[in-house]
């Protein structure tokens, strides 16, 4: 049992937790002969049944190509991933289906945008980051800062992991052409000032763009209201699918921007030696969709339609509030990303012990943690650190789940130390 102060009736009814435990298939076997304890939704969330199912159904029997093809099966395929698509504008509430492309993920639609907007930018122009980006939001822009002789400038964080504001006004100056950053962090699980950030750009008339990858699962999206010209998420981290996510782009620009991936789909005549190009979205889609993926993200979104996102999101918050009180109460833990306004994400080092040490023995005990530099080094050389244990929460998780990992944080620390 934990002695943390926060009580039971804070969370979700233990039938309801259980009811949707239930739909996730991998929270049903044993690892190494113990129960899994599964907190690594940062890296990926798990998959439920109903997402399972629809893929398996299209495998089986669906199994078309899509926008191509004059049989029932290939016509009955387009419109399943043509309503996907539309229902993907709803969850992130776009004003058309132009302004949603597919891609393979979050590190797919940042590519997009940087190759493609890229072709704006000159020499001397400043593209800006945050210090807590992750190398999906990092490496694409170094390559076009090379390519163009561009500066990249990152926003400082303070201590606590939380965005300093006064850097927010230093960095983004009236050189600034794009800041591309993060809605929430993968390894401290800070909120961005989303507003904040955007009405500096705006004000110098920069674009943007959020890399939403954590926040997707955390908060209901508005892409209007936020007020962000491209917004980019994967669907793995949403209960969906592997190697599928979204790029939404404000219309007018997606429509000025050059070609990225270029071949069947994006065309709309070819002769041998030019083309034209097909309207928004497919102009950025060139080939073979993962039909598969678009068909599991929209099983996915009726998924998450089960549940008031808020309600969750404080389900998970309490449970990291528990994990937290415990985690202080021993003396060689260290935790970064101590801001308030967090996701349910911890990470932490243990004084005297190796992170991967750490992993290990937790695994052995079938806990899914994370360990290492979580695809964030600049963040870690800011901090000095070489590595933390990541334990990242999400709806299937309950206080059990938390128990065990205190437990197993103090088995480790028994025969570590
Ligand atoms: N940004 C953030 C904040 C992430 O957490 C991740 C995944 N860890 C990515 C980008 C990259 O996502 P993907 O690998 O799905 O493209």
């Amino acid at each position: 049992m934990l002695n943390s102060q926060i009580s039971n009736s804070q969370l979700p009814p233990k039938n309801q937790l259980d009811e949707v435990r239930q739909q996730f298939p991998a929270l049903n076997q044993k690892i190494r002969d113990k129960n899994l304890v599964y907190l690594d939704s940062a890296a990926t969330t798990l998959k439920p049944q109903c997402v399972i199912d629809r893929i398996t159904r299209f495998y089986s029997h669906e199994a078309a190509n899509v926008h191509r093809g004059a049989h029932y099966l290939a016509d009955s395929a387009t419109n399943e991933f043509e309503n996907a698509r539309e229902n993907i504008r709803c969850f992130i509430n776009a004003k058309s289906i132009e302004e949603v492309i597919f891609t393979p993920g979050t590190t797919g639609s940042i590519n997009l945008v940087a190759s493609s907007y890229g072709h704006f930018l000159n020499e001397g122009d400043e593209i800006v980051l945050t210090e807590l980006e992750h190398h999906a939001n990092i490496v694409p822009w170094q390559v076009l800062a090379t390519q163009k002789r561009c500066v990249l400038k990152f926003i400082e964080i303070l201590p606590n992991g939380e965005i300093d504001l006064a850097s927010v006004e230093e960095q983004i100056t009236s050189k600034a052409k794009i800041v591309a950053f993060s809605a929430c962090s993968n390894i401290l699980g800070t909120f961005t000032p989303i507003e904040n950030i955007v009405a500096r750009a705006k004000s110098v008339g920069a674009i943007t763009l959020l890399d939403a990858a954590q926040y997707v699962s955390q908060k209901n999206v508005d892409v209007q209201k936020l007020g962000v010209d491209f917004f980019a998420f994967s669907s793995h981290k949403l209960f969906g699918p592997f190697g599928f996510g979204v790029l939404y782009g404000r219309k007018d620009l997606l429509n000025k921007m050059p070609v990225y991936q270029t071949g069947g789909s994006m065309i709309d005549r070819v002769e041998c030696q030019q083309s034209t190009y097909n309207h928004l979205p497919f102009k950025f889609e060139a080939g073979t969709p993962h039909i598969a993926g678009a068909l599991g993200t929209n099983a996915a979104l009726d998924f998450l339609k089960q549940f008031k996102i808020e309600e969750f999101f404080n389900h998970e918050q309490n449970l990291m509030k528990m994990a937290l009180q415990e985690l202080q109460q021993i003396e060689e833990i260290k935790v970064f990303g101590t801001s308030e306004n967090k996701a349910a994400i911890i990470s932490f080092t243990m004084n005297g012990a190796h992170h991967s040490d750490i992993g290990q023995i937790l695994d052995q005990q079938g806990i899914a943690t994370r360990v290492g530099r979580h695809c964030t080094q600049p963040l870690f050389k800011k901090f000095n650190l070489v590595g933390t244990v990541r334990a990242s929460i999400s709806i299937y998780n309950n206080e059990s789940d938390i128990a065990q990992f205190i437990e197993g944080v103090k088995k480790a620390k028994r025969m570590l130390l």
